[in-house]
């Protein structure tokens, strides 16, 4: 049967008024949960689930009809503005923005591949951003990160920073996982997050994208290990069989580094305008976890190794509905996002 406290609480989102409960992520795994069940118990379970479906659509027209009844009415206007005209207005539901809702399809991938998921933050430190990522004082590879940073400054006299990359969360889920690693546990986590980099604009550059982080750390761990993650997540993600390659690449906090191109989705190695031509997409860095950076939060490397990797998720999500400029995602353009809702 269906969790109660689960139906509770769609019903009380719908109660207040929450649109996205119909389309969310609880609601859907129970469709996903239906299509697992034996056939005898398929048909009960299936009427609960549209059952519950219909109550949270009358919940949600009454939540409606209620927020309409209080809406004041501003007698002096003309009449034309107290009189409803949907077919002027945007749609009053709005939709989730099509990242917000690739990244949960994402994370669903990830989650059932064994991983948790963290949330990065906007603001940081010198020492996440660089210092616990074995990026020396003065490291040249700095400045192949165009970061923002405020003028203000913290305790150790450095600027606040902007995050360019979701790789200032690695020392802090190291840190964490450092005691369940000793019992026993791996530290697997991936981080979503917003970074920020001074680019100049164009169709593949942003000021303010996505990243998805992921950071995998226990005995043995290899970089097999880690194409073979990779792989099944994008196979997963693109729905299709696929070929990735690496190639050697240059990050201060993995050794060796890699950067992960993959068979092109579209036309299977064939060449399209996607891949321009070349059947492969260049997609990703990745590598095995600098000992240095073990260290850092703790952790013997030589008890320990892991792999970690960043991926852009506008660039995932571009890839996978042929988007050709990536400035679309931010630009508010209503005939854009509306393909998506
Ligand atoms: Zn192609």
């Amino acid at each position: 049967m269906i969790d109660h406290k689960l139906a509770e609480d769609l019903k009380k989102r719908a109660k207040e008024g929450d649109t996205a409960v119909l389309r969310s992520a609880e609601l859907k795994s129970l469709f996903d949960q239906l299509k697992t069940l034996p056939a005898d118990e398929r048909g009960a379970f299936g009427q609960a689930v549209n059952k519950l479906r219909t109550e949270l659509t009358e919940l949600l027209n009454q939540a409606k009809d209620e927020a309409e009844e209080l809406a004041p009415i501003d007698i002096t206007a003309p009449l034309d503005i107290n009189t409803p005209r949907p077919e002027l207005l945007p749609s009053e539901q709005g939709s989730q923005h099509p990242l917000m809702a690739e990244l949960a399809t994402i994370l669903d991938i990830f989650y059932r591949m064994g991983f948790t998921a963290v949330e990065s933050r906007e603001i940081d430190d010198d020492y996440h951003m660089f210092g616990s990522l074995n990026f020396p004082e003065d490291h040249p590879a700095r400045d192949d990160y165009d970061t923002f940073m405020t003028t203000q400054t913290d305790v150790h006299g450095k600027p606040f920073i902007a995050p360019a990359h979701t790789s200032i969360m690695q020392n802090r889920v190291m840190k964490a996982g450092k005691a369940g690693l000793e019992a026993g546990q791996a530290i697997a986590a991936v981080i979503p997050g917003r970074v920020f980099r001074n680019e100049d604009l164009d169709a593949r550059h942003e000021h303010t994208f996505y990243q998805l982080e992921g950071v995998y750390v226990d005995k043995g761990i290899h970089a097999g290990n880690l194409i073979a993650t990779l792989k099944t997540f994008l196979q997963e993600y693109y729905g299709k069989e696929l070929d990735v390659k690496t190639q050697p690449f240059y990050f201060p906090f993995t050794e060796p580094s890699f950067e992960l191109t993959v068979s092109c989705p579209f036309c299977d190695k064939k060449g399209c305008h996607i891949c321009s031509r070349t059947g492969w997409i260049e997609l990703l860095g990745c590598g095995m976890i600098h000992p240095n950076v073990l260290k850092e939060a703790g952790i013997d490397p030589n008890e320990y190794t892991g792999f970690a990797w960043g991926m852009g998720i506008d660039r995932l999500v571009m890839m996978k509905y042929g988007i050709e400029d990536v400035r679309h995602f931010e630009s508010g353009r209503l005939d854009f996002l509306r393909q998506f809702s």
